[in-house]
């Protein structure tokens, strides 16, 4: 659809009131282009991303399109409200040693219960020096 245009269309939208300019409907939201979407009242996901916010679970209120000049792609961007959005939790303190202890199990043998200061593998769960052991231990059994 080459040269497809979305006329303007009046419409009642949750980021302001009365009736404000859109480009219609997409998937059932309102439809922007870029020359009229609030950019202080809305973002995409990447611009809420560079202010450290996020979504907060909300879904998003508008959609936006753009065309790519060289290819003629139109492309669309799901739009939430800024004013609902929370900022990107930080890494809390107990947040870093859940991590670490989560990290510390991958690299514990279930053999000899050395932390190996490397992952063991997760099939063996057994490190290197467990793992070559009972390798030798199979195979003297086999002989
Ligand atoms: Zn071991």
């Amino acid at each position: 659809m080459a040269g497809k245009t979305f006329p303007w269309v009046r419409a009642q939208v949750p980021w302001a009131t009365g009736w404000q300019f859109t480009r219609g409907t997409h998937d059932g939201l309102p439809l922007l282009s870029y020359d009229c979407a609030p950019r202080d009242k809305l973002a995409t996901f990447r611009q809420l991303r560079a202010k450290d916010l996020r979504p907060n679970g909300n879904d998003p209120v508008a959609v936006l399109y753009g065309r790519h000049n060289r290819s003629g792609v139109t492309w669309f961007a799901s739009l939430y409200l800024i004013a609902t959005a929370a900022p990107v939790r930080p890494m809390t303190p107990a947040k870093w040693t859940a991590l670490a202890k989560a990290n510390l199990a991958r690299r514990i043998c279930a053999d000899c219960g050395h932390d190996r200061l490397y992952v063991v593998p997760t099939s063996t769960r057994q490190c290197w020096t467990c793992f070559e052991a009972s390798e030798n231990h199979e195979m003297t059994e086999a002989a």
